[in-house]
């Protein structure tokens, strides 16, 4: 049940940094914060769809 967040630039899984009552995303491998706007947000049985995602940014790019 535990949502898991993935940087959407390189699909690594973010770190969750939880200060102040709101939640950050550290992405460990492009060494930045991530927006909660922008993290890529899937549980386990969906990890699939980070590939689709990737495919239709590829596509229109
Ligand atoms: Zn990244």
């Amino acid at each position: 049940m535990d949502e898991k967040f993935f940087c959407p630039v390189c699909k690594a899984q973010l770190e969750v940094l939880a200060a102040c009552g709101s939640s950050s995303y550290f992405c460990n491998r492009c060494k930045k914060l991530v927006s909660s706007k922008e993290v890529l947000a899937v549980d386990d049985k969906d990890a699939d769809s980070i590939r689709n995602t990737e495919r239709k940014i590829s596509e229109t790019d």
